[in-house]
């Protein structure tokens, strides 16, 4: 069996000071994202934040998510942005870029300290991440609930133990996501979970995406939206190196299928997604979509995001 990368590795922070906390974003769901960290340790082998590291000429690889930008100042900064008459308390979305509740989280609170800052200026806010240490902040989350529209996407692409160890060194198990959204959801905020990205040839088996399904209805998830991989140059290498891997017989079908494109032939993805529709059918589950990232940004609205 094929070495799996370690779950804990050594991380380099670099405290930085920001100059804005707050980016426009054109082209997408929403107008304003925040992100307190550059870079994510969690590491997924899909993640499309590669192809923007690649294009910005930093490492895309298995070095990815070893070096972290930490903006120490940025709860200082959003506050003085938010205190500004010209605001108009629009939505801002925390970790389109990076996961806001990466292990960085633990020790700097960037996040926590955020939610507080928009808690205080009741400004309506969503979330998408895969950390459950967002419960440690529950108590800051539902004063932002009570005062302003908040909405968390939690990431459960798979809880297939095997997909999950392959594909996503650094995060938790899916299962402890789902007891975060247990947690959340009785704490009366509104979550909905994100399939995504799920995998042809693996993920997509159907009794695997009725798993994550019933489990998201367990949980309490308000609603669930999927989406297929999409590879751009930098995830692309990556992920191709993944599966070389861990699951070489898959390699001609993932090339022809990605040939000289990033995004798969409508035609691929459809029965899977035809396939989600039923499931959330039948086990009623909404397709609710609040402010999330779908489709993922493009390499050039990400330089926007950081
Ligand atoms: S958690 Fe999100 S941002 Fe972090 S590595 Fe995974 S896909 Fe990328």
């Amino acid at each position: 069996m094929a070495a799996l990368e370690p779950r804990l590795t050594q991380v380099a922070y670099e405290q930085v000071d920001c100059k804005s906390a707050l980016n426009p974003v054109k082209n997408m769901m929403f107008s304003w994202s925040l992100n307190p960290y550059t870079g994510c340790e969690h590491r997924c082998a899909f993640c499309y934040v590669r192809a923007f590291e690649l294009r910005a000429d930093r490492p895309s690889d298995d070095r990815y998510g070893r070096s972290i930008r930490v903006k120490i100042n940025v709860a200082g900064v959003l506050r003085s942005e938010l205190g500004r008459r010209s605001w108009k308390r629009e939505t801002v979305v925390i970790g389109a870029a990076t996961d806001p509740y990466q292990p960085a989280e633990g020790r700097f609170r960037l996040t926590r300290q955020c939610l507080e800052v928009l808690r205080d200026f009741a400004n309506p806010a969503a979330m998408i991440t895969r950390g459950p240490m967002i419960v440690r902040d529950i108590d800051v989350l539902s004063d932002l609930a009570r005062r302003a529209d908040l909405h968390i996407t939690f990431s459960v692409p798979t809880i297939d133990d095997d997909i999950w160890r392959k594909t996503e060194p650094g995060t938790a198990h899916p299962r402890q996501r789902l007891k975060a959204i247990e947690k959340l959801v009785a704490a009366g905020i509104d979550v909905g979970v994100g399939m995504a990205p799920i995998l042809p040839g693996l993920s997509d088996r159907p009794e695997l995406l009725e798993d994550v399904v019933k489990a998201a209805r367990a949980a309490g998830a308000t609603g669930l939206w999927a989406n297929m991989l999409h590879l751009k140059d930098g995830t692309r290498e990556h992920f191709m190196s993944v599966l070389a891997r861990h699951w070489p017989e898959l390699l001609p079908r993932y090339e022809g299928a990605y040939r000289g494109r990033a995004y798969l032939p409508q035609s691929f993805g459809e029965q899977t997604m035809r396939e989600v529709a039923r499931l959330r059918t039948l086990h009623g589950v909404s397709d609710r979509r609040r402010v999330i990232l779908k489709p993922p940004p493009e390499p050039e609205q990400l330089s926007l995001l950081n």
